[in-house]
């Protein structure tokens, strides 16, 4: 992500050889070593789980670290700690740990996905200079994003399930 990478995780042994860790404007990103097709798995991300709490006791480092449910972390390793966010992503993350292409990728391209698909904690905003049209500026809570966004996200199935779970108690009638 983009603040307070572990220079240390960046061992080549560990990367699977589809993805490649280099240089881009932002420090260090996540690139496609070969074409990925729309809706191909890329990488699964993980790492040891966290504890909100946890979390909050990585300090910068928190930027690190993927919401997978209300109060739970993973704090990611290399090479999915370095994708960077995008406003306008070629990636999204699916069934809460697998980063999939949103479209077709080609071969030195980095890969990004919208981190505000993977947040709701009302704790961690981040300003955004991603550079695309539509950029929101600041990278916020999953509610945050404009209803058309949201809905197009949830349509991909790019929304971290306990986001989902949330939205559908709230519009649950009483
Ligand atoms: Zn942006």
């Amino acid at each position: 992500m983009l603040i307070g990478r572990h220079p240390s995780a960046m061992t080549a042994d560990r990367h699977p050889p589809q993805v490649s860790v280099r240089p881009c404007e932002f420090g260090l990103g996540l690139f496609a070593v070969r074409p990925f097709a729309e809706g191909e798995e890329i990488l699964e991300f993980s790492g040891p789980e966290l504890s909100f709490e946890a979390m909050l006791a990585k300090g910068e480092l928190e930027a690190n670290t993927l919401q997978i449910d209300d109060s739970l972390y993973l704090d990611l390793g290399a090479p999915g700690v370095y994708a960077n966010h995008s406003c306008l992503p070629n990636a999204g993350v699916r069934n809460d740990r697998q980063l999939v292409a949103l479209r077709s990728i080609r071969a030195g391209e980095e890969i990004r996905y919208d981190y505000s698909t993977t947040m709701w904690e009302n704790h961690w905003t981040m300003p955004c200079r991603c550079g695309q049209v539509n950029c929101r500026r600041v990278v916020a809570d999953f509610p945050t994003l404009p209803s058309q966004l949201q809905r197009r996200y949830l349509h991909l199935q790019v929304v971290q399930r306990f986001i989902v779970e949330r939205l559908r108690q709230q519009v649950r009638p009483r």
